[in-house]
């Protein structure tokens, strides 16, 4: 189940509803000792703005510090977590892309728009770890 958040947290749903997933994804994989994969869930939701869990966030990613980033149930070698372009489908590896300020979706870098296409809110540039520890 754990793993399978993770997983989903890679589809363009809706972002509203992708950003439910992402955070029971983070729990789910902390509870179970997942600690690496929850480091780099975490890694990507930080930088949100206005993000209302950020001290628990902070605090979780500082046990899965304190748990040397260890993978109790993961079935398969840890890897970094990368946002997904919700125009192209296509993850996005470069520590760079684009939020919604709105809605949170996020675009390829070579999204030259200023505007969310599912919203029309503005574009943030974000940068987030790529390849966390
Ligand atoms: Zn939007």
């Amino acid at each position: 189940m754990a793993w399978l958040l993770g997983r989903i947290c890679d589809i363009p749903i809706h972002p509203q509803h992708r950003l439910i997933i992402w955070r029971a994804a983070i729990k789910t994989n902390f509870l179970i000792g997942n600690f690496q994969t929850a480091n780099n869930l975490i890694n990507f939701l930080l930088p949100i703005p206005g993000l209302p869990e950020q001290p628990i966030l902070l605090r979780m990613q500082e046990k899965c510090k304190q748990e040397n980033f260890k993978e109790t149930h993961s079935p398969y070698p840890t890897k970094a977590v990368y946002p997904m372009c919700f125009q192209t489908g296509r993850l996005i590896k470069y520590g760079k892309c684009y939020m919604c300020t709105v809605c949170n979706a996020t675009f390829h870098p070579s999204f030259r728009k200023t505007l969310c296409s599912f919203c029309l809110g503005k574009l943030d540039t974000i940068e987030y770890n790529p390849n966390p520890n």
